[in-house]
């Protein structure tokens, strides 16, 4: 008898200890990174973080009803953070490359982005072609770096790294590199705001490349899967259409 009612006494405790460490369990928090300044995607207004990026999570995942908390961080510790399973997700106008599908997986598409040159507004220079001995200034992991990488020994360039786009772009204000790398909509939202543009875009985008959610590769299908219907639950409903709209106009 004692004994009947020790086993089940220990069973029921190691069912405790499963539900409390969510073994199994589908209602957990998941944790969410994103990029610190990135406008118009993730960026910091009156103590807030807001963006499409963040206004699109939030949407995505009221429509689907699951929670999260938002981890802001340098953009080159996303992917391995991922990677390493402290991250369930991230989203931080990440594009979506062959590289990284060997080590993340992408939801499906939600924004068309792509790499352009960005140099100081009176500058001369007018694209590619011109950036013989240049210095390149980028910043660190992104797809932008990799492309600066990718012609670096065909022109001859020096290469900065910044792990900030705010930074980044302050060293091509300051004169310390002469172009820098940048997402086409992040360089064109700095210089919708700005008064005076210090900054300008040469030539046309370099290339072009869609962003995606991401998570761990072959771990987390059933985020991924949440994130893909929440997507298209709000683009149907207009919600999508009315975040672009607010930071980027029709
Ligand atoms: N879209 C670029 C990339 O994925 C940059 C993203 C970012 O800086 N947040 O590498």
């Amino acid at each position: 008898m004692m004994k009947k009612k020790l086993i089940t006494g220990i069973a029921t405790l190691l069912l405790g200890v499963s539900l409390l460490t969510g073994c199994g369990s589908k209602s957990e928090k998941y944790m969410i990174a994103t990029d610190v300044t990135y406008a118009p995607f993730e960026f910091e207004q009156n103590g807030k973080y807001v963006g499409i990026d963040i206004e699109l999570l939030e949407a995505i995942a009221k429509a689907e009803g699951f929670t999260y908390e938002l981890k802001p961080m340098d953009f080159s510790g996303i992917i391995p953070g991922v990677q390493a399973n402290q991250l369930d997700g991230a989203i931080a106008g990440i594009s979506i490359t062959d590289e990284r599908k060997k080590s993340v997986d992408y939801s499906n598409e939600y924004f068309d982005s792509g790499v352009a040159i960005v140099a100081k507004a009176d500058s001369t220079l007018t694209g590619e072609s011109d950036l013989q001995g240049k210095t390149f200034a980028v910043k660190k992991g992104t797809a932008g770096a990799a492309y600066a990488e990718s012609i670096l020994a065909k022109y001859g360039a020096k290469i900065i790294y910044f792990n900030d786009t705010p930074s980044m772009f302050q060293a091509v204000t300051s004169g310390n590199a002469d172009v820098c790398f940048e997402d086409y909509p992040v360089a064109m939202y700095k210089f919708k705001t700005e008064t005076n543009p210090e900054l300008k875009v040469i030539g046309d985008k370099v290339t072009s490349t869609p962003y995606g959610f991401i998570v761990k590769k072959g771990a987390n299908a059933e985020l991924l899967a949440k994130f893909n219907a929440g997507l298209a639950k709000v683009k149907a409903s207009g919600e999508y259409d009315a975040i672009i709209a607010k930071y980027i106009g029709k």
